[in-house]
């Protein structure tokens, strides 16, 4: 089934760790899907620690599913090999609940398309009787009506709690051959933080309200998750150390979706820590969270891993800094010193002060100096183009920022006024604009008097645009994405699988307009999102 396919390891099974459970009658079979390649999926917490939660469940059986690349995908379509479960190689339509991770619009389209390969009915009105109950839940789902025409139930907030919630009422339907699968949605919109989208169902509330977890000690953390046999992006373990983010930049939908701040103590952290490490064999471990050096008992934190580690040769990683509270002396030897990344955002301190980020360019340009000549190896920092009040000077202040770095690379990505976010009835600017200011930093970059080489990664404004008229869409926009599912598009998170022309042939199809989904909404117009409680 393999043969001829771009890296087989992500189709087999049996990663150590994973979970095997005997498929019989009376147990309930959930699928976790991801609807994006195995490397990102098994890169991605939420999954493993809803794997773990359900999988300790005596009688449900949870397997896993991720989006084929195209090479795969030709080979199902034409018959040649299937679309499984790994665990127990059963196809989606043989699960009772069929759980999707949202966590990026681009992937959306394959949401449809792994329903389809899994025999699934694309539209919940299309589905029937015992037809498994398809639920979503991450990021994705604060705005859910994008999704309303394909998705059941969406869990909006962190599902820990509510996914047994949900696994009770839908194992006493199965239980019921005689109960009508309206009734079963019904009980499921009692939930709390869940949202059935079905118009005939009556919601017991006007908005909802999403779930949170109160206590990060007592929470469920996965300290036996699955060794990949191939690379994937996350190669390490990732330890939770704190969940949402004492800042409040105004582009950020992250903190608001994950407010409020819960920090998880140093004693749990390194009894997960130290039971992962036994159970995986990993040498590097990653300290996660949405600004991890806002840990309040850093100092502490890491000097006693470094007690516990250091003979083993574990390194330990920092994904997210603030400049504000990085501090290369607070770094013992155990800190892995390879790119250290900082997101000014903007190149000006005046339009920072603007998006209620306090970092000024003096303190960042000294301790990324700093920080290089102490062992760091680069610095890169990441920044947004078309931010409100943006200025072709705050343009170049991102480049005397970026020249005064002695080894640096940059990362500009296109602003998009998110849902929740401070932003979120403010305006983006069109591909147009953006290729504009695109080529003028390019400009300014290599008008350099230096000779200076600094990389940049720009990404394609279209994508940037599709992904806002997404996350800002209605339903009509699920119109779209079908359609554009339709017309053969899959992967769009994906440079080389990404296709704008299929997009702009839709929306002329579709009747919709993008320039609707990226003006300024004014401050009485009910947005489609408005009824989620973030
Ligand atoms: S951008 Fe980072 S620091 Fe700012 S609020 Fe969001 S997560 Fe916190």
């Amino acid at each position: 089934m393999t043969d001829n396919i771009l890296k087989p390891g992500r189709y087999i099974n049996g990663e150590w760790n994973s979970v095997h459970k005997e498929w019989k009658e009376g147990v309930l079979k959930v699928a976790l899907c991801f609807p994006d390649i195995y490397e990102i999926g098994m890169s991605h917490l939420g999954m493993k620690i809803l794997y773990g939660i359900l999988n300790q469940e005596e009688d449900v059986v949870c397997d896993r599913i991720f989006a084929p690349w195209s090479d795969m995908e030709k080979k199902i379509r034409l018959g040649q090999a299937e679309f499984l479960s790994l665990e127990s190689g059963r196809r989606l339509k043989e699960f009772d609940i069929i759980g999707f991770s949202l966590q990026y619009e681009m992937n959306f389209v394959d949401v449809l398309n792994m329903l389809d390969l899994g025999g699934v009915p694309i539209f919940s009105n299309q589905r029937s009787g015992h037809d498994s109950i398809v639920i979503a839940g991450g990021v994705g789902v604060f705005n859910p009506e994008v999704m309303a025409d394909f998705i059941d139930v969406f869990v909006v907030g962190e599902a820990e709690e509510a996914i047994l919630e949900i696994v009770s009422v839908v194992r006493s339907w199965m239980l019921d051959p005689g109960c009508w699968r309206t009734k079963a949605l019904e009980e499921l919109s009692k939930i709390n933080g869940v949202y059935v989208p079905i118009s005939s169902i009556q919601h017991p509330v006007s908005s909802i309200k999403k779930r949170i977890i109160k206590n990060l000690d007592t929470a469920y953390f996965p300290t036996n998750p699955i060794v990949p046999y191939i690379q994937i992006v996350h190669d390490r373990i990732g330890i939770e150390i704190m969940r949402g983010c004492p800042h409040r930049c105004r582009f950020c939908q992250a903190s608001k979706i994950f407010q409020p701040l819960r920090i998880r103590s140093v004693e749990k952290i390194l009894e997960i820590t130290s039971r992962s490490v036994e159970n995986t064999g990993y040498e590097e471990i990653s300290l996660l969270s949405l600004s991890t050096c806002d840990y309040p008992f850093m100092e502490e934190l890491v000097r006693k891993l470094e007690e516990r580690f250091r003979a083993l040769g574990v390194k330990i990683s920092l994904p997210s800094l603030r400049v504000e509270t990085f501090n290369n002396d607070r770094m013992p030897g155990i800190v892995k010193r390879a790119g250290l990344t900082f997101a000014p955002e903007a190149g000006s301190d005046r339009l920072r002060n603007r998006l209620n980020k306090t970092m000024e360019n003096e303190d960042i340009i000294k301790k990324a100096n700093l920080a290089l000549k102490s062992g760091w190896r680069k610095v890169k920092l990441y920044f947004m183009l078309g931010l409100p009040d943006e200025t072709y000077e705050d343009l170049d202040a991102i480049i005397e920022l970026s020249l005064q770095i002695k080894s640096v690379s940059l990362s500009i990505n296109p602003f998009i006024p998110k849902p929740h976010s401070g932003f979120e009835r403010g305006a983006m600017d069109d591909v147009n604009l953006l290729k504009d200011k695109q080529r003028y930093l390019l400009s300014r970059l290599n008008a350099k008097p230096s000779g200076k080489r600094i990389r940049v990664d720009f990404p394609v404004p279209e994508m940037s645009v599709i992904e806002a008229v997404i996350s800002r869409g209605d339903r009509k926009v699920g119109g779209l994405i079908y359609r554009v599912w339709e017309k053969g598009a899959r992967l769009q998170a994906w440079g080389e699988c990404f296709d704008y022309k299929i997009w702009e042939e839709c929306f002329t199809e579709c009747g919709i307009d993008p320039k609707d989904y990226l003006k300024k909404r004014l401050d009485d117009e009910i947005l489609p999102w408005s009824f989620v409680e973030a």
